[in-house]
């Protein structure tokens, strides 16, 4: 057997739920793979579109002892071995040990993380084993592999995983060792697990960032994301249906824009890409030859508009008065000291000598932080708000486009609570109630984009 050797695979190839929903997509995807063959493909697979909802639905009703969600995850998958003529009793094994688990705990009661990993995760090994059977019908060389086996390692912050410092050297020790340079290997997507063994997730849609591991990990000459619309678009084609595609983009406006709520990509999936300078690539399943959008290091932009895209993002607003600031220094360090404790990251904020206004994007510890933060000043909150987020074309004058917006939101009557633009910005945020979000954002598209 010829085992890997780095640059022996040249691209990764993840394909998002919906690209693996059911019997028709695995033929799709298994030919996308067939003629992508000559670039050596490590495919990385979501688990079909649903079943990870249906999973954390079944985790709650386990409390009640109830079990329709695990039947529709188990109706769903023996349809899909059974329209792929496969064995019937391919994820048997499987099936069980997720029923067995939901039953326990109606007696367990486990809240925790690390039970919701382990149980979510079960979406991806099950799809990964059906997809790599079905392609060794087809007669393709594959074999599945759960990430956590090839080196995924992470640290047990279940739910939202990091990766370990020796992570891509324990991928490239894994793949060296176990996989044969002439497979295809099929892995789950979602998260990898610990050194003791558990899996763990990277949060929801975290498979875009476990190929993109793998793909700085292994070099690769590419990371391609594969998934239901043709690349990122001007806005969420579901909120303006005539958005537009772009077809370049730089990593750093791409990263931004995921992080602003696109949900085309995984916040983190640019940041293993960045410090390889490998390409991403989103592309559509569903409409293979189209050439989607490509991100790379640095880019010139062909659009004429003075906005390229918009996003929205969930926004509670927390405001920290304190004339104690005035003056003063370190006061800063001790609101940020509060937000650490928390493990809570902190996506917007303006600042003037008295007031520290930030953004957070739930309102998980939002209770603590405030009491906490009510030992150094005055804090309010203020729920149901909205970032909508503008990613600004560099050829224009930010001056230009904040004036622009303003304009706009004046004309639809929309009150912009807060405000931030760094001083070499690409981007500018804006907090607006939620009621107001959408209806600004198709605005903005209409007059900044469209026309
Ligand atoms: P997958 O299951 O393949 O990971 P996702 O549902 O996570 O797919 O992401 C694809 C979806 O992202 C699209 O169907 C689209 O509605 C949504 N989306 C949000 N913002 C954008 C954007 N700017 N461009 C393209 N799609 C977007
Ligand atoms: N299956 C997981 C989810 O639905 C991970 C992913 O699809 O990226 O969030
Ligand atoms: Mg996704």
């Amino acid at each position: 057997m010829l085992f890997v050797e780095l640059g022996d695979f040249m691209i990764v190839m993840k394909f998002g739920g919906s690209s693996v929903r059911d019997a028709e997509m695995i033929k799709k995807v298994t030919e996308i793979v067939r003629s992508s063959l000559d670039r050596k493909p490590i495919v990385v697979v979501s688990a079909c579109q649903g079943i990870t909802d249906l999973l954390l639905k079944a985790i709650d009703e386990s409390f009640q002892n109830k079990l329709d969600a695990y039947l529709e995850i188990e109706k769903r998958h023996r349809k899909i071995i059974n329209d792929l003529k496969l064995k019937e009793n391919l994820i048997e094994d499987l099936l069980s040990e997720l029923k067995n688990l939901l039953t326990a705990n109606y007696f367990i009661k486990e809240k925790g993380n690390r039970l919701r990993d382990h149980i979510a995760f079960f979406g991806e090994r099950m799809s990964s084993t059906i997809i790599a059977e079905y392609m060794k019908t087809t007669g393709l060389n594959a074999k599945q592999f759960d990430s956590g086996d090839l080196g995924l390692i992470t640290d047990d912050n279940f739910g939202n995983a990091s990766i370990m410092h020796n992570t891509y050297e324990l991928i490239r020790k894994a793949f060296k060792e176990k996989v044969n340079n002439q497979t295809i290997p099929i892995i789950t997507g979602f998260g990898g697990k610990t050194l003791n063994n558990e899996y763990t997730t990277f949060d929801r849609g975290g498979s875009d960032y476990v190929a993109s591991i793998f793909g700085a990990a292994l070099n690769a000459e590419e990371i391609q994301i594969w998934t239901d619309v043709s690349g990122i678009y001007s806005c969420d084609p579901r909120i303006v249906p005539n958005a537009k595609k772009i077809e370049l983009m730089a990593f750093e406006e791409a990263s931004e824009l995921a992080y602003f709520g696109a949900k085309v990509l995984h916040p983190k999936t640019i940041l293993p890409a960045i410090e390889s300078k490998i390409p991403v690539k989103v592309l559509n399943t569903f409409d293979p030859e189209d050439k989607g959008t490509t991100i790379v290091d640095k880019c010139e932009h062909n659009e004429t508009t003075k906005i390229l895209a918009l996003s929205i993002k969930n926004a509670i607003v927390i405001e920290v008065k304190s004339t104690r600031m005035l003056d003063t220094y370190g006061y800063l360090e001790k609101a940020f000291a509060i937000f650490s404790k928390y493990k809570k990251s902190v996506d917007m904020i303006t600042t003037s000598e008295i007031t520290i206004t930030l953004t957070v994007d739930s309102d998980k510890f939002v209770k603590q932080i405030s009491e906490d933060l009510k030992q150094i000043a005055n804090v309010k909150t203020y729920g149901n708000q909205k970032i909508v987020y503008v990613l600004c074309n560099p050829k224009f004058d930010k001056n230009e486009i904040v004036s622009s917006i303003f304009r706009i939101s004046q004309e639809i009557k929309v009150n912009i609570h807060m405000l931030s633009m760094c001083y070499d910005t690409i981007s500018i945020g804006l907090v607006v109630d939620d009621k107001d979000s959408v209806k600004l954002v198709k605005e903005l598209h209409k007059k900044l984009i469209e026309t």
